[in-house]
């Protein structure tokens, strides 16, 4: 691995599932800060093959050049790398870490309904844990009927097995990890192989990113990725969580924000220099 004099790796990792907008712009310039002259990776994150299209890929690739990064080439697009993200499940599978899902949305909303109550995690409801229940055999009998399934992390088997554990972020120093507040959270989902939770995990250390920088609004996810780390044997990296850009409503920007898209704005004329001052970047 080639060294720089500060070390530090890092990433910037959007997906394909859009146009980039300035809260992109202002997460890939802040990720290029923060790498200080480090190396700076691209990852595309296009696990969702259902949302994700190439000319969105291409689209990465020509904003991000047209606001002046470079990247090392070439990206890391996940969807090439599915192998990986089944092994880190075997070797979770193999330690009885995690067990199939048969539970539809209604399912787990019928099942939260009688129980009166609905805890939230991170990613919204808490699963209620109904099929960590499920016999050896009822699992065997529905995997055989051919019924789609999702792969659930057992959080209290996870949590015994990786023992107390923290992170270090930039801004906020050292960060207890909370386990039980995420809940048994999905691993590989129906439709897709891997989850953004597992795949992210898996990707940083295959990168050998040493400096995860991101939103605050996935703060919360990485707890579940410290958790995956020390489970799967994976180093641990520094965070460097991120306030979001808003707009001049207070909100943040989003893919409904069209007319903000770095595209948009090179099209009505705006330059580099002042898309990237729009992000806060000022040369
Ligand atoms: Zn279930």
């Amino acid at each position: 691995m080639i060294e720089n004099s500060t070390g530090t790796i890092a990433r910037f990792a959007p997906s394909p599932s859009g146009r980039l907008h300035l809260g992109h712009a202002y997460s890939a310039l802040f990720t290029k800060r923060a790498a200080a002259g480090g190396r700076f990776l691209l990852r595309i994150e296009d696990i969702d093959l259902a949302r994700c299209r190439p000319e969105f890929e291409e689209g990465i690739y020509e904003d991000l050049a047209w606001l002046g990064l470079k990247w090392e080439t070439p990206a890391r697009r996940q969807s090439d790398h599915f192998d990986d993200y089944h092994a880190a499940l075997r070797k979770l599978d193999e330690n009885g870490l995690i067990y199939p899902c048969f539970c539809t949305r209604k399912d787990i909303q019928r099942e939260i309904g009688q129980a009166g109550r609905a805890p939230h995690g991170p990613d919204g409801i808490l699963y209620p844990g109904t099929c960590r229940a499920l016999s050896p055999e009822d699992r065997a009998a529905l995997a055989a009927a051919g019924e789609p399934h999702a792969l659930r992390l057992d959080m209290r088997k996870a949590v015994d097995a990786a023992g107390p554990l923290t992170f270090d972020d930039r801004e906020r120093g050292r960060m207890i990890v909370d386990g039980p507040g995420c809940g048994d959270v999905v691993l590989a989902r129906k439709d897709v192989p891997t989850s953004y939770h597992l795949a992210v995990t898996v990707d940083d250390a295959i990168q050998g990113v040493t400096l995860v920088t991101r939103g605050e609004d996935l703060l919360h996810a990485t707890h579940i990725h410290r958790i995956l780390q020390a489970l799967l044997g994976l180093p641990e990296p520094e965070y460097w969580h991120h306030g979001l850009l808003t707009g001049e409503d207070g909100k943040r920007y989003a893919k409904r924000d069209k007319s903000l898209t770095i595209q948009a704005l090179r099209e009505a004329g705006r330059g580099p220099a002042e898309v990237r001052k729009l992000a806060g970047f000022a040369d």
